[in-house]
């Protein structure tokens, strides 16, 4: 310390004054890098504000948050389903009664931008996303508040292996700031996955249905009595996993359960099964 004092005293002044200049640039470059940690994770544009979330607001703007003419059960766009009956406001599986919960509904469409931020939310545990999900997501719920009352939120649970494999649950990053803002409990313990998901990537629609039948329980002990139950997940596809959630909620005494997600895939159960196609593995977990 001393010497370092001594040889600052020695050095010449230009020396000094450059040394200085560069311990100012490290302490800026420092104090910026925790301001402006670093480019928008979407477009690499550099991030102006200091908020901690690592999207700009021309990406967060970007999200396709439209659901044109969706159904008023389920929450299928019109768009994804070419045979959609505009007339009842109902998709075909919601005429068949499909789907044992009551209404779901989802922020956007799993398209673009939101598909980036929802990984970046599911692999790397980005809090100040989930809470701006959070924020989104509750007024998704304000919009409907009659038909959306719950008594309590319970996020989709994964299977121990992934749990362990993943170290989190996606859903729990988004899912208990929604609760704070509802005032409600969150009970991330509630159900779990007994089955996990087929190790193959790509599922068919029927397959899906197959994979998630039966494969979510209450754990012992869990009480849902009459409860109003508001069921989180990140993305819904077909609806099969729920649906599966749902019916277990059901059967243990649960009064109602309204699905609700971040985004609504595109290749959905009508899509599907109408035009035959293979699906990808979105709402893999
Ligand atoms: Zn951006
Ligand atoms: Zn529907």
């Amino acid at each position: 310390m001393l010497g370092a004092l001594f040889y600052g005293a020695a050095m010449p002044i230009s020396a000094r004054a450059n040394s200085v200049f560069q311990w100012l640039k490290n302490a800026s470059g420092a104090v910026c890098t925790i301001i402006f940690p670093s480019g928008c994770r979407l477009c690499d544009q550099l991030l102006t504000d200091a908020t901690r979330l690592p999207i700009c607001e021309l990406c967060l703007s970007s999200f396709p948050t439209s659901l044109p003419g969706s159904c008023d059960i389920c929450g299928l766009p019109a768009t994804f389903d070419p045979e959609f009956p505009q007339a009842i406001s109902y998709c075909r599986d919601c005429q068949q009664r499909r789907f044992a919960f009551q209404l779901a509904r989802s922020y956007g469409l799993y398209e673009g931008p939101l598909v980036r931020a929802i990984l970046l939310l599911k692999y790397e545990r980005i809090e100040p996303m989930g809470t701006w999900f959070a924020e989104r997501l509750t007024e998704v719920v304000r919009k409907e508040q009659e038909r959306m009352e719950a008594d309590v939120v319970v996020p989709v649970p994964l299977h121990r292996r992934r749990a362990r494999e993943r170290g989190f649950n996606q859903v729990d990053v988004f899912g208990r700031p929604l609760a704070g803002r509802l005032h409600l409990p969150y009970r991330p313990v509630l159900l779990m996955r007994s089955r996990p998901r087929p190790e193959k990537h790509l599922l068919r629609h029927d397959e899906r249905w197959e994979a998630v039948r039966g494969a979510f329980a209450m754990r012992a002990g869990g009480r849902v009595d009459n409860l109003r139950i508001l069921l989180l997940d990140d993305v819904m596809t077909t609806g099969a996993t729920l649906d599966a959630c749902s019916r277990a909620l059901r059967e243990a005494g649960a009064k109602s359960v309204l699905g609700l997600t971040i985004a609504r895939a595109g290749q959905s159960a009508g899509f599907s099964r109408f035009h035959g196609k293979p699906k990808d593995a979105r709402d893999e977990r």
